[in-house]
């Protein structure tokens, strides 16, 4: 269930101190050491899976359900004006610390930051050619 060499394992259990905003017997939300805003928090699982790929749905369900929570008892306490999820998985798509982990991001009106990408082009036969994949095959 840990990792033993997982910083993010051992943050969640306890042996390395930090600032806990919420904990329980599964999951421990701590404050971002490098925060995007003001609040910026993780919600790092107890036990060590790497990414979402690897996470069973119901973990991952049960993760995200605490995210929507925790969006809403932040953005209360902290007078957010919205709120970013963002979960990075494998380090094309910018994972730096290889167990799952949600990124709770508070924004604020003129907070100046982005998190987002750069608007690219499609052209319709692109995205039909993308849709094809997702179809079932009939045989
Ligand atoms: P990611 O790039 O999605 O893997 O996110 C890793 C995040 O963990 C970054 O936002 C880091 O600032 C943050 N981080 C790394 N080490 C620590 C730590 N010891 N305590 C709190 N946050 C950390
Ligand atoms: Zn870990």
């Amino acid at each position: 269930m840990r990792d033993d060499n997982c910083i993010f394992c051992k943050i969640a259990n306890g042996d390395i101190p930090t600032n806990a905003i919420y904990e329980d017997d599964k999951y421990k939300v701590i404050l971002d050491l490098g925060p995007a805003t003001r609040g910026h928090a993780l919600i790092l699982p107890k036990y060590h899976f790497a990414n979402i790929y690897e996470m069973p749905a119901e973990n991952v369900a049960e993760a995200f359900s605490l995210a929507k929570r925790m969006a809403e008892e932040m953005t209360d306490r902290l007078g957010a004006d919205g709120f970013n999820i963002v979960q990075n998985n494998n380090e094309v798509a910018g994972q730096t610390v290889f167990h799952f982990h949600i990124h709770l991001i508070p924004r604020y009106k003129g907070d100046g930051q982005t998190v987002g990408w750069k608007p690219g082009e499609s052209t319709p036969e692109e995205l039909s050619k993308i849709r094809e994949l997702f179809q079932k095959s009939s045989s």
